[in-house]
């Protein structure tokens, strides 16, 4: 059950059945209704509501806020702002796109809060051999390796090469490209299976404007290595 102290907080001396009705019915029993629909999903149509009334004051700011922290990344709700304006009105948006902006803020990169696996950690062990900010979860290290691997927009590793055991990727979120020396690049979106054969040299990676995230498999062979190689060029990746 959610435990909201906001009503009691602002209003308790004033208002305490208000306070009260707030805090215990309005988020203790519906908003914690979690089975019926998630907090992810109340809080996008709460600030949806809110918005296309003209409530823009400090509980619109909370319900955003709210938003972000239940996995509503930035571009989601700006999207979700720019959509709405056309049925609850331009000056609408106008005025939420601040507290949009406020509330993000401390967030230097929108990455995806909810992929299936996790984001992990910046992948700093790595980063010389990337371009661009990527994060990884080590998911299985055991017998077959798997990594999750998250790639900003623009993010790509550098060409390489799995020597002996080659690999297999499994795209899981956001839109990305793979592709084989002296080959056409291919697209790449959720659902999507890559076969790396061994000695390939290749490389793989998010589109311009997307997030992208896949699981690695490594194959497992006697030698098994990596190879790193050259950036993928600007010129050629921004062709794309
Ligand atoms: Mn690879």
């Amino acid at each position: 059950m959610i435990k909201q102290t906001a009503g009691r907080n602002g209003l308790g001396d004033l208002a305490p059945k208000f306070a009260e009705l707030n805090d215990d019915v309005l988020f203790g029993e519906v908003w914690s209704r979690e089975d019926k629909l998630s907090l992810r999903d109340r809080s996008v149509i709460t600030v949806v509501a809110l918005i296309s009334k003209g409530i823009t004051d400090s509980s619109l700011r909370y319900h955003i806020q709210n938003a972000r922290n239940h996995g509503v990344t930035k571009t989601e709700m700006v999207e979700i702002i720019t959509h709405i304006a056309f049925y609850v009105g331009w000056p609408n948006a106008w005025a939420v796109f601040p507290m949009v902006r406020e509330a993000y803020a401390d967030e230097a990169t929108d990455a995806p809060s909810d992929s299936l696996f996790g984001l992990g950690e910046p992948n700093d062990a790595f980063s010389q051999y990337f371009t661009g900010k990527s994060y990884l979860k080590p998911l299985n290290t055991k017998g077959v390796g798997a990594y999750n691997v998250t790639f900003e927009p623009g993010c790509r590793n550098n060409w390489h090469i799995h020597h002996a055991g080659g690999q297999v990727l499994l795209c899981t979120d956001g839109e990305g490209w793979y592709q084989e020396w002296n080959e056409q690049a291919r697209k790449l979106h959720p659902g999507d299976v890559v076969y790396i054969a061994p000695e390939v040299k290749h490389w793989h990676g998010a589109s311009k404007d997307e997030w992208f995230t896949h699981i690695a498999l490594e194959i497992p062979a006697p030698g098994a290595s990596n190879e790193w190689l050259e950036p993928v060029d600007d010129e050629q990746y921004g062709r794309l």
